[in-house]
């Protein structure tokens, strides 16, 4: 991973009602790595990636992608900007086929995805390819996070945000997304995760952060804070 910053905030708060979820936290994540933001239940992990996506406004604080200003944008232009949020519950399209719901993804984009980028993607998702015209709501719970993390391929993110992806999944196929998460690090893409399985995705990850109560209260590479038991049971209940 280089050393240049794809996206950077600084002391971003924000929050719902009178009092802000988000305290200041300040974060970045250079070209080419993937970063894993944990914490407990409720800490604002979905907060800040939704900050950031432009879903919702900050009360204060910076957000810079690129060397530019973020903070104000309305949700699609970020996404041109290449800042793709894959949701928590991954909003499928239960009636549209697989290969639809994946196709979606691309519907921002200036050119029309070709048979070969669908092809490397499906190599990619290989349990995907057998079940392509097939209704989405049918697929199991992995095979859909994988879709949905394949439709947020599809517009050619420059910048990947995972909300929980091994939320409902059973452990064999939780492994299986993450061993596909690697890869596309290997291939780089930069990827800002949020998990509850605070081991497994720091396993995947370079770095960490911990968020406590809207306030990141430790961060590190990926290997120390995986060493750090007192932290890891103090903030991440031992997961
Ligand atoms: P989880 O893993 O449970 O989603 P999280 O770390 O992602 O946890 P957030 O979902 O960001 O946490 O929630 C942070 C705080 O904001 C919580 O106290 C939560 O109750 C509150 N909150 C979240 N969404 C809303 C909302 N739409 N309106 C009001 N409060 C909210």
């Amino acid at each position: 991973p280089g050393a240049i910053d794809r996206l950077v905030t600084r002391n971003l708060c924000a929050g719902y009602g009178a009092a802000d979820v988000l305290q200041s936290v300040s974060l970045n994540v250079r070209q080419g790595e993937m970063v894993a933001l944990l914490g407990a239940n409720g800490a604002g992990k979905s907060t800040f990636l939704r900050t950031v996506a432009g879903l919702m406004a900050p009360t204060s604080g910076q957000i810079v992608m690129d060397n530019a200003d973020i903070h104000g944008l309305p949700p699609y232009q970020i996404v041109d900007r290449g800042l793709v949020l894959v949701p928590e519950g991954r909003q499928v399209f239960p009636e549209l086929t697989v290969a639809q719901n994946i196709e979606l993804g691309a519907y921002r984009r200036r050119t029309r995805p070709d048979p070969a980028e669908l092809e490397a993607l499906l190599t990619r998702f290989p349990r995907l390819r057998d079940r392509l015209h097939h209704p989405a709501g049918l697929l199991s719970g992995g095979e859909q996070q994988m879709m949905a993390v394949a439709r947020g391929l599809m517009s050619q993110p420059r910048l990947l945000l995972l909300d929980e992806p091994s939320l409902g999944l059973a452990p064999a196929m939780i492994e299986e997304l993450y061993a596909i998460l690697a890869e596309l690090r290997d291939d780089g893409i930069t990827i800002l995760l949020v998990d509850q399985m605070a081991s497994l995705a720091l396993a995947a990850s370079d770095r960490g952060y911990i968020l406590e109560q809207g306030r990141i209260v430790a961060e590190g590479s990926a290997a120390a804070l995986l060493a750090d038991d007192a932290l890891i049971s103090a903030y991440l209940g031992g997961g």
